[in-house]
């Protein structure tokens, strides 16, 4: 089995990777014109502020997009394939790629609702956003 990719936090992104840890998916929010975003930016795209905050989101959203990926996309992800790589729109409006998981893959459709979860990556403190299918009862 390949060692996994650890994702490595920034000054910008270190809020994210301690809310994930928590079991909290945050993104930033504009407090000059109050616009959601992700990923994570200095400034607001749309009308450039530099007063981010991060706050804690639903981790509800839908599959905008996705493919399954039967050959890795590099190879540490040979063991994990074939995998559902996803865009999924969260509630609060930004876009975030992610896997989806729990769920067999044919089952997988544009729209469907999803909720967050979170993996921890090998023997690392990381632990990474991934989504599910809300389940309806
Ligand atoms: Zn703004």
């Amino acid at each position: 089995m390949s060692a996994r990719l650890i994702p490595a936090s920034t000054k910008l992104t270190q809020p994210y990777w301690d809310a994930t840890r928590r079991g909290e998916l945050v993104i930033q929010f504009c407090q000059a014109c109050s616009q959601s975003t992700f990923p994570p930016r200095a400034h607001c795209p749309d009308c450039g502020s530099s007063k981010l905050q991060w706050r804690q989101v639903s981790g509800k959203g839908t599959i905008y997009s996705y493919t399954i990926a039967h050959r890795p996309p590099h190879p540490v992800f040979a063991d994990q394939c074939p995998m559902a790589i996803a865009v999924v729109e969260l509630e609060e409006g930004p876009r975030m790629m992610s896997n989806i998981v729990d769920v067999e893959l044919e089952n997988v459709t544009v729209g469907m609702a999803v909720q967050v979860a979170f993996e921890s990556i090998d023997d690392s403190d990381v632990m990474l956003p991934v989504f599910s299918p809300v389940k309806t009862n």
